[in-house]
């Protein structure tokens, strides 16, 4: 089995720098048990052009692949400082220097629950922040899919566990299938949850609203850094709350914000389309923000960047 990565040519597995190639493991491993996170790396002052990389909000990744492993009962046999220089070597093995996303992988080995496999793959991406940058405001037609999110005491919503993604690609699946861009989930009480692979945000009178952790959503580390900054910097008021249907439907602006889609505005859901003008003048505000946060223009923000 080869596997390549986006042209990445080398990633790290199990201690080492490897080519990808040769990054195999046997098929029998029990892959359904694995945890792994979504981290992105941009490029310091301009998200796209060359310049220094940093790794955005690695402190709280690393923190929630811990978690993520203790909700599976898995030990990770690295310190944070070890998986920080692992995925450094990693990215400067392939000699990235613009937009990297990285993607730790852990999953237990097979026949031995204590042992687990550690691999980081990385591989570039294109980001969709930047001025008039025409993936942004691309028309997103989204639908309530007709698949429930998976309830955390039948799968830990909340944790980045691989099995949890069968549930997001059959919505994903559904939706592409139906020619929409994506699919927005119900939690098991009929409550919006979030996106297949994005944490979900409505702007209704002015507020941000945002569902709460516990309406079967992963703990974002996008969501977080939004619900702090919206209000601290932009002066938008931020409600955690339970959003009934009705209600997304009927705001003024609705958009995802993840690690990979990072801040989608979406245009209509179920073919109704979400307020007045698209993308909505709030999102597009809080995106342009969280561009320069990200690119370090933002210095008490900082700290949340951490070079390659
Ligand atoms: N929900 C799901 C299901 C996801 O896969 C992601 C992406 N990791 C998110 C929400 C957003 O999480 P984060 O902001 O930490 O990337």
């Amino acid at each position: 089995m080869s596997v390549a990565f986006h042209g990445a040519e080398f990633c790290w597995m199990n201690g080492d720098i490897v080519e990808t190639k040769s990054a195999l493991v046997s098929a029998m491993e029990p892959i359904h048990l694995g945890i792994f996170e979504g981290i992105k790396a941009y490029v310091e002052n301009d998200v796209t052009s060359k310049g220094s990389l940093n790794i955005f909000q690695w402190e709280s990744h690393v923190h929630r692949l811990r978690r993520s492993a203790a909700v599976c009962g898995m030990k990770i046999p690295y310190s944070d400082e070890a998986l920080l220089e692992a995925t450094r070597k990693t990215v400067r093995a392939n000699g990235f220097d613009t937009n990297v996303y990285i993607q730790p992988r852990i999953w237990p080995k097979a026949g031995a629950m204590e042992e687990v496999h550690i691999v980081i793959p990385v591989w570039r991406f294109e980001t969709v922040l930047g001025k008039d940058n025409p993936q942004f405001s691309k028309n997103r037609r989204f639908m309530i899919s007709t698949w429930r999110r998976i309830a955390s005491d039948a799968l830990p919503a909340q944790a980045k566990t691989w099995a949890n993604y069968g549930n997001s690609a059959l919505a994903l699946r559904e939706a592409v299938r139906l020619g929409r861009d994506g699919a927005i989930f119900l939690d098991n009480r009929g409550f919006v949850s979030e996106g297949t692979g994005a944490c979900i945000m409505a702007v209704r009178n002015a507020r941000v609203i945002t569902p709460p952790v516990t309406a079967s959503i992963l703990e974002s580390v996008t969501r977080d850094t939004l619900l702090k900054i919206m209000p601290e910097d932009l002066s938008i008021p931020v409600e955690v709350r339970d959003i009934a249907r009705v209600e997304l439907y009927a705001s003024d602006e609705v958009f995802l914000c993840g690690t990979g889609g990072e801040i989608t505005p979406i245009g209509s859901i179920d073919d109704l389309p979400l307020g007045k003008e698209y993308p909505g003048a709030l999102t597009k505000r809080i995106a342009e923000y969280y561009t320069d946060v990200i690119a370090g223009k933002v210095q008490k923000y900082k700290e949340w960047l951490t070079a390659v």
